[in-house]
């Protein structure tokens, strides 16, 4: 739905503003600081989605028909930068508003450090109804770090096929130890089991439970660590129902896995890039080349792209029933990823220290509430602007340990041409670095020396440079 005022009109309300003049409370959100009628804000982040490989960017394959279909309500922006090459430093920087090197959440697994415990964007939105929900679990970990300011923390395996809650709640406050619970009780991974006949039973229904799913899946069943599985319908239907019962207002974040490894899309996506005439640029391989076939990357990007056919097809199944439901008039929606993946140079998804555009370019398109109007942004912009832009336009204040800015479309003379844009590594990879729209690494030597004194001061807890400066050179996409 509309919201029935056009931008030339908000702009000439705009001026009688200036002169005096209120701006009534319908158009205040498109103000962004003004305190009005407070909307939703809803982050969807899809892990590992690369905008090189979206077809609303550009790319070769028809990989994203529903993004495109969207694009014309959504402000796109082009040139997007997450915070990272892979999900710590990326979702970190997506949940703090700071570069890699202030939250340092650079190693697998990592929290940010403790300062940041009480300043996530959560915190920020402490009047909203917050919730929280991740299948990967590097993202639980920052979950429990910031989960003082999260209103409601949906638990991990919610959305497994087959989620252990009766152990959770045996064990409601910790679910390392829920999980340690579940295998030793039942799976009898410790060597025996607490209760024969339960754990027969349990398997035999876990597996029939599953086994109606694999059908749609005929690569597998999406799955993380090993045997939790699930699908994005499921996710989706789940969403869709939890974002109508969800006190108002709400900010809500909800990361999914797909399209992250393993590539499993639905049976409808399966072979839908196999045999098609698409030929990748040929690209030479690259010093940190992991010796990878061109046969091969080729092989897991048809998949990959397929599965990125899937991801686009439930978002749009997403879209619409929010739209149905009235969710998106009064909501700021935001499609987004944490980082993305490679199938070039030797080198296969995202466990490198490279930081080519595949990697660290991510789509973002945001919603705005009640919108029919699309917009496209060309200059370069980071993961850490999203936080403060989304407490610009909803009206909050922003912490003062925020390092993004406002984005562009909305903030009046926001627009700083030729700023550098850069993303974290992970620590033991020991490279970092993209810069204002290329891709730039460096030696392994010249690393060492550059880089290791600086990680060496983040282990002993002091003030790291706020900025780390690439001093190898820089290469093109
Ligand atoms: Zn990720």
């Amino acid at each position: 739905m509309n919201h029935g005022l056009s931008r030339r009109d908000f702009l000439k309300l705009a001026g009688l503003a200036s002169l005096g003049m209120v701006v009534p409370p319908s158009v205040q959100h498109l103000g962004g600081g003004l305190q009005g009628d407070k909307k939703n804000v809803l982050i969807i982040v899809f892990d590992a989605l690369a905008a090189y490989n979206v077809s609303l960017y550009g790319y070769g394959r028809a990989t994203t028909p529903n993004l495109t279909r969207l694009a014309n309500r959504a402000t796109v922006f082009h040139n997007h930068f997450a915070g990272g090459n892979f999900t710590t430093p990326g979702t970190a920087s997506l949940l703090t508003g700071t570069l890699p090197w202030t939250h340092r959440a650079l190693g697998f697994n990592d929290p940010a450090i403790a300062s940041f415990s009480d300043k996530s964007i959560f915190h920020a939105f402490d009047d909203y109804h917050r919730v929280a929900y991740s299948h990967n679990t590097l993202v639980n970990t920052l979950f429990r770090q910031f989960l003082g300011g999260i209103t409601e923390y949906v638990p991990q395996d919610e959305l497994f096929l087959f989620n252990d809650g009766f152990i959770r709640k045996l064990f409601p406050n910790d679910e390392d130890t829920a999980t340690v619970g579940w295998a030793r009780a039942v799976k009898r991974t410790g060597g025996y089991s607490y209760s024969l006949f339960l754990s027969q039973l349990y398997e035999k229904y876990r597996d029939s439970k599953v086994a109606d799913a694999a059908r749609q899946y005929p690569l597998g069943l999406p799955s993380i660590n090993n045997d939790n599985y699930f699908t994005l319908e499921q996710g989706v239907d789940w969403l869709a129902e939890k974002l109508n019962e969800l006190p108002r207002p709400f900010m809500g974040y909800f990361h999914f896995l797909p399209p992250h490894f393993p590539y499993k899309p639905h049976r409808d996506f399966v072979g839908a890039f196999s045999n098609d005439s698409f030929q990748p640029p040929s690209k030479p391989e690259d010093l940190f080349t992991e010796g990878r076939s061109n046969d091969f990357l080729q092989k897991w990007r048809n998949v990959y792209d397929e599965f990125i056919l899937h991801v686009d097809s439930e978002f749009a199944r997403l879209f619409d029933a929010l739209e149905r439901s009235g969710v998106l008039d009064n909501t700021w929606l935001v499609f987004t990823s944490d980082h993305g993946e490679l199938f070039e140079r030797g080198i296969w998804a995202h466990s490198t220290p490279t930081f080519y555009q595949p990697i660290v370019r991510v789509p973002l398109m945001i919603f705005e509430p009640g919108s029919q109007e699309g917009r496209e942004v060309y200059e370069a912009t980071s993961a850490i602007d999203l936080m403060p832009t989304l407490l610009h336009l909803t009206g909050h204040s922003i912490p003062a340990c925020v390092e993004g800015r406002i984005l562009p479309p909305y903030a009046a003379g926001a627009a700083r041409p030729g700023q550098p844009i850069y993303a974290g590594p992970r620590e033991t990879q020991q490279a970092y670095s993209a810069a204002d729209g290329s891709h730039c690494h460096a030696r392994q030597r010249q690393l060492q020396i550059d880089l290791f004194p600086r990680l060496q001061r983040i282990r002993r807890g002091r003030r790291a440079c706020p900025v780390v400066r690439h001093s190898g050179r820089l290469r093109g996409t």
